[in-house]
């Protein structure tokens, strides 16, 4: 009897465990759950917005537009929302925080002090570009919506508690740590935002949340191992010679570069190696994009925001050096047409596709001594691509005074790419960055094409075993609390 009674035992304490294992192992599924809604970015790269509903309370991470210029719909969001945690700057994160605010919305934006100077500059660029399709007293409600929250200070809203941590991709980009209340439990969710390459000589480095219950997180580059990763300086001195035998030999040197984040980077690694010899120090460099300019005088104010190798670099105002000429897309030109050395360029439109890149690359096409130097990833179709994979003729569409021009070239200028300067982490930053998660039950993968989304995934099944999901765009799961979270 004895025997049986222990068998029976078992088998009930088996049945138990499987009961738990069922419903969600040490956690209880309850009506108290903080839930989570993939508004954007889901399988895709543009327009990041993330709904959580915690303890009655409903906020927004992120609320972007697809593209730089601020395309796509504002996702069918709740009246209810109390608040937006902003995790930093770029526009696919907060361009449509503007049509947000005439939708209705009028609470606070929380974010990093560099991110509530910087998007205001990147919005504004949107209206200039898409005209006045919000209305200005909107505009204005969203500019004096950001709420600066340091870096590492715990805050608060409606029983939520959140802390912004470092994630290097860009001057005040952020990771976010989420205690939601879950009833008489807490949920700690963390949302990556965009992870730095691990290379950025302005910005410093990701400061890793040390652990989670569950984890948002951007898969960009999931499937992409650069041979530069790590090795962000050998990839800056190979961009730094290149430029600087272009220029030694009497060619010009034409960078297309994102405006935010990636110009100012551009311009400290040319101080560094015109300083070090490498790049000619008498070489003129042309900084020519009037919101870079905006920018750079951000990254200025902020010089106790910069990395350590940055403000060693820079005891006094950040990126003044002495070749640095800031010029106005107005007089660029003229600039370009009148300078007789060897000089850099370094325009607005990464791509190609538009503002001043493509004049310029008007003014040095046939001359097989200038050097285009391609730094950022290049829209498949875009001009930036087709020079970039060796196509010619190339057709060049740009704007010559008021007159919208077009033309087909044959590029003789040599063409190379850097990945030195990439704000994103590859498969394997990635990867490091989850594997330093503690305790994570459960990843979700956003902001990220679906073939890379899906090359993390498998990384992090097999390396650390956590459960992964690639939720579709209007996905809804419930966060069941881990318990002694
Ligand atoms: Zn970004």
């Amino acid at each position: 009897m004895r025997a049986r009674a222990a068998a029976v035992a078992a088998v009930s304490t088996a049945a138990v465990l499987a009961l738990l294992l069922l419903f969600g192992g040490r956690g209880a599924r309850s009506a108290d759950a903080p839930r989570i809604e993939f508004r954007g970015a889901a399988r895709s790269v543009g327009g990041s917005c993330l709904v959580v509903t915690a303890g009655g309370v409903r906020f927004a991470v992120d609320c972007g537009s697809l593209g730089e210029e601020g395309g796509g719909e504002l996702p069918d969001l709740p009246d209810s929302l109390a608040f937006v945690i902003l995790t930093h700057a770029h526009t696919d994160h907060c361009g449509l925080l503007p049509r947000l605010f005439e939708a209705g919305f009028d609470g606070p934006v929380y974010c990093t002090r560099a991110t509530a100077r910087l998007a205001p500059i990147m919005l504004g660029m949107i209206r200039g570009i898409s005209g006045a399709s919000v209305a200005r007293a909107a505009f204005d409600r969203t500019i004096a919506g950001f709420s600066e929250v340091p870096f590492g200070r715990e805050a608060a809203h409606g029983g939520v508690r959140f802390r912004f941590r470092r994630a290097e991709h860009l001057l005040g980009a952020a990771s976010v740590e989420l205690w939601l209340p879950a009833g008489d439990d807490t949920v700690l969710l963390v949302v990556s935002g965009d992870i730095g390459g691990g290379n950025s000589l302005l910005v410093p480095p990701a400061e890793i949340p040390a652990r989670a219950d569950y984890v948002v997180m951007e898969s960009t580059y999931g499937g992409v191992v650069r041979a530069e990763a790590g090795g962000s300086a050998p990839g800056r001195e190979k961009f730094a010679r290149a430029v600087g035998e272009a220029l030694e030999a009497g060619g010009d040197v034409l960078i297309p570069a994102f405006t935010l984040g990636r110009t100012q980077e551009v311009m400290a690694v040319i101080d560094r190696y015109q300083r070090a010899g490498v790049i000619p120090p008498e070489s003129e460099v042309y900084v020519d994009s009037p919101t870079a300019h905006k920018i750079t005088a951000v990254y200025r104010t902020l010089r106790e925001e910069l990395s350590e190798e940055a403000r060693n670099m820079y005891p006094g105002e950040p990126l003044r050096f002495p070749s640095l000429r800031e010029v106005r897309s107005r007089t660029s030109m003229k600039v370009h047409d009148r300078r007789h050395v060897p000089a850099v360029f370094v325009t607005s439109s990464g791509d190609l596709s538009h503002a001043n890149s493509p004049r310029h690359l008007m003014r040095m096409f046939e001359d097989r001594g200038n050097l285009l130097c391609i730094i950022g990833w290049q829209p498949p179709g875009s001009l930036g691509a087709r020079l970039l994979a060796g196509e010619s003729p190339v057709l060049v569409r740009y704007r010559e005074g008021n007159e919208n021009l077009e033309e087909w070239i044959d590029p003789e200028l040599s063409v190379e790419s850097s990945a030195a300067f990439s704000g994103h982490a590859d498969a394997a930053g990635l990867l490091g960055w989850i594997s330093a998660v503690r305790g994570t039950r459960k990843v979700f993968l956003v902001h990220g094409e679906e073939r890379n989304a899906k090359a993390l995934a498998k990384s992090i099944r097999e390396a650390l075993g956590t459960d992964v999901e690639i939720p579709e765009r209007g996905a809804v799961r419930e966060l069941v609390p881990v318990r002694g979270s």
